[in-house]
C-alpha cells in the first residue's frame, strides 16, 4: 500500500520534472505520482518526499513494470528496493536530457551524463550497464567510437 504524497510534495514535484511526464514528456494526459521505489509488503505509513516520486503519464507509468522496465531502472524513474536511499539513485528527465540528483525538499542537482552513470555504477554496480542501452544514445555514459 502506497501513501499518497501531501499536495504540497505532489506540487513540488510537478514543478521539479516540468509539470510533464519524465518519460514521454506528456503534459496533457493525467499525470501521476510514480512511487520510484516499491516499499515492501505492508507498505509505508509514512508520505513520500519528493525525492521519493517522479512524474509520469499514465501510461508510461504502467509501462514502467512491463516494455519499460529497463529503461524505467535505467534512468531511475524506478529504484530497487533495496537502494537505501533513493536520492542517491540520479533520475533522467528525458523531454528536458538532463540527469540530476533529487532532495527531499523537491530540488535538483544537475549532473553530466558522465557523473550521473558514474553514480549509477556506483549504487549498481555492473548491473546497471545492462540496462543503459535503453537510453538514449549520449546519456548511456559510452564514448563513442
Ligand atoms: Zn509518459
Amino acid at each position: 500500500m502506497m501513501v499518497a504524497p501531501s499536495p504540497k510534495v505532489r506540487s513540488l514535484v510537478l514543478l521539479r520534472d516540468g509539470q510533464a511526464c519524465v518519460s514521454c514528456g506528456a503534459r496533457t494526459s493525467p499525470l501521476e505520482m510514480q512511487h520510484r521505489q516499491r516499499v515492501g509488503a505492508g507498505g509505508s505509513k509514512v508520505r513520500p518526499d519528493a525525492h521519493e516520486l517522479a512524474t509520469a503519464c499514465a501510461l508510461c507509468n504502467m509501462r514502467f513494470e512491463s516494455d519499460l522496465q529497463r529503461q524505467a531502472l535505467a534512468a531511475g524513474w524506478k529504484v530497487r528496493s533495496w537502494v537505501p536511499d533513493p536520492g542517491q539513485v540520479p533520475m533522467f528527465n528525458k523531454p528536458r536530457s538532463a540527469w540530476g540528483l533529487l532532495t527531499p525538499e523537491g530540488g535538483v542537482a544537475l549532473l553530466s551524463p558522465a557523473a550521473a552513470v558514474a553514480q549509477m555504477r556506483e549504487v549498481y554496480g555492473p548491473e546497471w550497464d545492462r540496462w543503459a542501452d535503453a537510453l538514449p544514445v549520449g546519456m548511456q555514459g559510452r564514448t563513442t567510437r
